[in-house]
């Protein structure tokens, strides 16, 4: 089918809720995919930042083709292999010690709050179970995680939103400070800002969060649903911080691009999910942990220190276009906002789109870059010719 053909059945069938590119995909290779109507992108997506290994991984499609063979889904009232293997791998590599698995970044972070009411409900009673995220956060589409992303754009029409949720800005301790009362049970936050825009949190900010939330005894709550699984340079990005979380979810590439997502516990809190506290039917099955181990395999300290120099790399290269319409790249190792003017960033993509390089948007005036962290050196140069290109 050509992509109006495609185009025309969707219209059709498919509920209207993505302002999606003008484009169907086809297949993929590394880091490079093709439309159904043969066009060649170099794709610096990552699907939203969930095929970390690229596309047509040998490693992910055997380990999914293996286990599918094998065993592709048993319900979490038996024990499997696989589903060990990935919460020991996640344990040991982040010094957090117990997992929950579920499918979905929201999920996860459903998951996250409710273990963070749980533990004060254990500790406190009833009536400490508010949580002080940021402003210009984004944690998620239920109901729940809707109200805790610190946007009002996305508190509309759902009402009643699911209540106890406060807000304070990023890089202000004292603003975190004033949204703290006896009734705070946790801070949660991303630690660079993915949908709102690519804004990394400064360390000093992060730690004295950190401080804050261990004198008061409140859970420090990172969402890693974007900056984990290697995307930042480390497994995870807290482990840039020098600080210890309590909760840590995450999701996007940790299955290569299956859906999983995972929250993780430190010991002050990694047994306040109990037995029929907490649940989902597909979380941690087989062949989604198949792939999920094969993608933690894949991301040891060699293949870490190439994030980091290939971020370093895009980053330099695009501030040395020399070029006015960059005001900045922010990010950190292969999540990268380049920021333009607002009003013509619209037009920019769609540029960089038609010349073949696929990539993001994010706030009002990131070009968002999540390339697969398995990107060649040809690719990204593929890519940085069209970007020089069209911003220079
Ligand atoms: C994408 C994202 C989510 C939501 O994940 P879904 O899998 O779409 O539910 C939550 N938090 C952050 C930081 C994200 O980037």
């Amino acid at each position: 089918m050509t992509y109006t053909e495609l185009k025309a059945e969707e219209n059709q069938y498919v509920m209207n809720t993505y302002g999606r590119f003008a484009i169907a995909l086809d297949h993929g290779e590394g880091s490079t995919l093709w439309d159904v109507e043969g066009k060649r992108y170099i794709d610096l997506t990552s699907g939203i930042g969930v095929c970390c290994l690229g596309y047509n991984n040998e490693t992910i499609v055997n380990a999914i083709t293996e286990q599918a063979h094998k065993l592709m889904h048993v319900s979490n009232l038996f024990t499997t292999a696989p589903m060990v293997s990935v919460a020991k791998a996640l344990c040991t590599r982040t010094g957090l010690s117990k997992v929950f698995f579920a499918n979905s970044g929201a999920e996860a972070n459903e998951g996250m709050i409710k273990l963070a009411r749980k533990y004060s409900y254990d500790k406190y009673g009833e009536g400490r179970a508010e949580i002080v995220t940021l402003n210009n956060s984004f944690h998620g589409r239920t109901v729940t995680t809707l109200k805790a992303t610190g946007q009002d754009k996305f508190h509309q029409y759902f009402f009643p939103f699911t209540e106890g949720f406060s807000y304070a800005d990023a890089n202000d301790i004292e603003s975190v400070k004033a949204q703290i009362n006896e009734h705070t049970c946790a801070v949660m936050m991303e630690l660079i800002q993915g949908e709102g825009g690519v804004l990394p949190l400064d360390t000093e900010f992060v730690q004295q969060v950190a401080a804050l939330c261990k004198e008061k005894d409140l859970l420090l709550c990172i969402d890693e649903v974007q900056t984990g699984v290697g995307r930042t340079g480390s497994l995870f990005c807290f482990q840039q911080y020098g600080i210890k979380p309590d909760v840590v979810s995450t999701a996007k590439g940790l299955g290569g691009g299956v859906p999983i997502g995972a929250v993780m516990a430190a010991d002050t809190c990694d047994t306040v999910l109990g037995p029929g506290t907490h649940a989902t039917t597909f979380g941690g099955t087989p062949m989604v942990c198949a792939a999920a181990n094969a993608v933690l395999n894949t991301i040891d300290d060699a293949f870490l220190a190439e994030v980091v120099e290939k971020g370093e790399y895009l980053k330099q290269s695009i501030l040395g276009f020399g070029s006015d319409k960059v005001r900045d790249v922010r990010g950190r190792g292969l999540m990268l906002g380049i920021i333009v003017d607002p009003d013509e960033r619209a037009a920019l993509v769609s540029a960089i789109m038609d010349k073949g390089v696929l990539v993001l948007t994010a706030g009002k005036d990131a070009i968002r870059l999540l390339p697969p962290l398995s990107i060649s050196k040809a690719e990204m140069d593929e890519a940085l010719a069209v970007l020089k290109d069209v911003l220079a």
